[in-house]
């Protein structure tokens, strides 16, 4: 039996990197997923991929900053696949970067809204339809090594942000426990995308990242998409509430 047969996922940030190799490992799963990103061109393809592979897979290109990208992805999880039983709210970017006493506000809020407001736009209008399959429901934020388990220079607005999802989601599986909806924090450390290349441009950088992990070395994103899937099916059936830490040895 696949883990996540006759669920329905929405993955944000599924153009590329983690969102990408978890929308591929829960649709190889049995789920009907809906990945979310800007890029539109890059979502076709993996949708491609996906019903190449003998998934089910619905692109919307949107921007997680606004609230309508959140409403039409919780609608077409209800037209395309009848509801929704998983989100794996995952998009983000490393925004503003530098001494906060250079930071602009503006800087400031973005990285905010891209990262943490983001997370409280999609849970809003994901928890009610959760909610309405009963026990077995599955809502994740992915947060970061940065800002939790150790401080990074130059990176404040995005260690706030990354920090506040723990507060979010320890909030929201208090409040839904009850009901059946788990909600958990995935925690993964430096990781080879698009994003962990450009953290850590240089030979210098990438060892210094490298060298913060016990198992030093960056983790693939399909070792981060496991993680996710594990949150996401019953395998992690009493677990909520949590911060599952995939990164190689930081903390
Ligand atoms: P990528 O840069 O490969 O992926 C980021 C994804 O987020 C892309 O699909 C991007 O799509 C999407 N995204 C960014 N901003 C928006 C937006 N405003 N609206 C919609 N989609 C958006 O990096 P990762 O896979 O590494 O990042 C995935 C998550 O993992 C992020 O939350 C990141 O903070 C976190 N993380 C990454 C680590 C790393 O070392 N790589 C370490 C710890 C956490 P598009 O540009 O098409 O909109």
């Amino acid at each position: 039996m696949k883990k996540l047969a006759n669920k329905t996922a929405i993955v944000t940030g599924a153009s590329s990197g983690i969102g990408r190799e978890t929308a591929k490992l829960f649709a190889s799963e049995g789920a009907g997923v809906i990945v979310v990103a800007r890029r539109a061109a890059a979502l076709d393809s993996l949708v491609g991929e996906i019903a190449a592979a003998g998934g089910r897979a619905v692109a919307l290109a949107g921007d997680v900053r606004d609230e309508d990208c959140a409403k039409r992805a919780v609608a077409l999880a209800r037209e395309r696949f009848g509801g929704l039983d998983i989100a794996f709210n995952n998009a983000g970017s490393l925004g503003a970067q530098g001494s906060v006493t250079e930071m602009p506000l503006d800087g400031w809020r973005d990285t905010l809204d891209s990262n943490l407001t983001s997370a409280f736009l999609a849970a809003k209008h994901q928890i009610p339809a959760m909610l309405e399959r009963g026990a077995g429901a599955s809502l994740i934020f992915t947060s970061s090594f940065v800002g939790y388990s150790v401080g990074f220079p130059g990176m404040a607005a995005y260690a706030a942000a990354k920090a506040g999802l723990v507060g979010l989601m320890r909030t929201l599986a208090a409040e839904y426990g009850a009901a059946g909806l788990r909600v958990n924090a995935l925690l993964p450390g430096g990781t080879d995308t698009e994003m962990g290349r450009a953290a850590a441009s240089t030979p210098e950088q990438k060892a210094f990242v490298e060298n913060l992990h016990a198992m030093k070395r960056l983790a693939s994103p399909v070792e981060i998409a496991r993680s996710a899937l594990y949150l996401a099916c019953d395998d992690s059936s009493f677990t909520t509430g949590t911060t599952l830490f995939a990164d190689g040895g930081v903390s």
